[in-house]
């Protein structure tokens, strides 16, 4: 018998260690000015946005009716003399004098001299230009918006850091920006690998699949606001794999699939070593997705930020698996949010689901809300290579390594991909 005892391998690195390592690498991207059309959406703020007035910039009546002095309706009740009408987008010319009112438009100025506003609905006009008033008593200020009171001039409405949505917009308009500074959305070269490999409108001979994950991660870019460049399809060879690899590290960030695991051909790593990519971790404990690589790649001369390199494993659920669980957080970085993420919802299993795995394994599920709180349901799969399984899915539920029977009720930590 021999005593030799096989080495143990050192222990994998785990998810979060390997999401903590490629923070370190990410910083947003240098702001640039952005014309707010539609594209700004979603962006974040790098700058702050101060008012150049005070909003509203007048005194202004909230609703139709009379401006009034509070004093000459000590009951409510009373006649008092017309002297001026003032729509919005006009300037009073009258100060109500005791026994005057002003017929009032939503949006005009109050003006001088007034101090509440009577609904019109409690008014009648009589025919010797008198208006009649029976309300009750008015106080001061009713029905009128103060200058100022939304916002005044020099106020920081919005702050770095904001993500621009159509409210922010809104304010952007209030305040007469056109134009911001915010994060731009990271471009990101994307380069499927594999010799068997054929794009989706030919047809595979022996042998051949079509390229999913190209259109997978195009999509899954854009998603996540990123700018995607797809590269197209590199042989398993060097000299095909070097030139596009070597385009693609022109973008801040470069996504390959495939050519990570430990096959012959599977030449990603080592040609991106050869382009001067520093490897900062290769192999993740994790299912689907373990091979996945990450590295980067400093800027030849030293200027500018390192391009970000994912090797991601062929397998399309891998792809997406690691697309959410390293890329997206970077892709939201590189956007200016403070928070990249990503977020586990707690969710309850809806029914009892006997599951083995050597890792912990991302199990594509569908998530619900409930008025119960979140519910998760396991959908049917049959491994990373099963991508059509996630047609049926909005969800990645996280099991545990070992052989359990989960339990309907159990709670399980969930990653939405919606
Ligand atoms: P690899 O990581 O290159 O060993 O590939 C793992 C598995 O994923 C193999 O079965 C490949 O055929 C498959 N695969 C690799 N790239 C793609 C792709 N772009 N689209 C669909 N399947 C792929
Ligand atoms: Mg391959």
């Amino acid at each position: 018998m021999s005593d030799i005892v096989p080495a143990k391998n050192p222990p994998m690195l785990q998810v979060a260690d390997a999401q903590a390592i490629v923070r370190q690498y990410v910083r947003p991207l240098p702001p640039e000015p952005m014309p707010l059309t539609s594209a700004a959406l979603g962006h974040v703020l790098a700058a702050d946005v101060v008012s150049d007035l005070d909003m509203p910039p007048y005194h202004k009546a909230m609703m139709d009716g009379y401006a009034v002095r509070c004093a000459d309706l000590p009951s409510g009740k009373g006649t008092l003399r017309v002297i001026e009408e003032i729509p919005a987008g006009q300037v009073p010319r009258r100060t109500v004098e005791a026994g005057q009112a002003s017929r009032i438009m939503t949006g005009a100025p109050i003006p001088p001299g007034a101090d509440a506003v009577i609904l019109i609905e409690r008014t009648r006009l009589s025919e010797n230009g008198c208006v009649e008033i029976e309300d009750r008593p008015p106080k001061p200020g009713q029905n009128i918006l103060p200058q100022g009171a939304e916002m005044k001039c020099g106020d920081t409405v919005l702050p770095t850091g904001t993500v621009l949505r159509p409210q922010e917009f809104g304010v952007l308009a209030t305040v007469g920006r056109t134009t911001v500074l915010a994060h731009p959305s990271p471009r990101v070269a994307i380069l499927s690998t594999g010799d068997e490999l054929v794009e989706p409108d030919q047809r595979p001979q022996g042998g051949q699949i079509r390229n999913s994950n190209g259109a997978l991660l195009v999509a899954l870019v854009s998603r996540a606001g990123g700018t995607p460049r797809y590269l197209g399809i590199a042989r398993d060879d060097p000299a095909c794999l070097r030139p596009m690899i070597c385009d693609g590290l022109k973008a801040p960030v470069l996504l390959l699939s495939g050519g990570v695991s430990a096959g012959k051909l599977d030449l990603v790593p080592s040609m991106l070593r050869e382009a001067g990519v520093v490897a900062h971790f290769h192999k993740v404990e994790m299912k689907p997705g373990k091979p996945v690589f990450f590295g980067t790649y400093p800027r030849p001369g030293g200027g500018g930020e390192p391009a970000l390199v994912f090797g991601l494993p062929g397998n399309p659920v891998s792809v997406l698996a690691c697309f959410e669980l390293f890329v997206r957080p970077v892709l939201r970085r590189l956007r200016g949010h403070a928070d990249p993420g990503p977020h586990y919802i707690s969710a309850v299993l809806t029914e009892d689901f006997a599951y083995r795995t050597d890792r912990p394994t991302y199990h594509p599920a569908h998530l619900e809300w409930t008025p119960a709180g979140w519910r998760v349901r396991p959908v049917p799969w049959i491994g990373s290579a099963d991508l059509r399984a996630l047609t049926q899915a909005n969800a990645l539920v996280l099991f545990p390594p070992g052989d359990h029977r989960h339990r309907a009720g159990q709670v399980f930590e969930t990653l939405s991909l919606e």
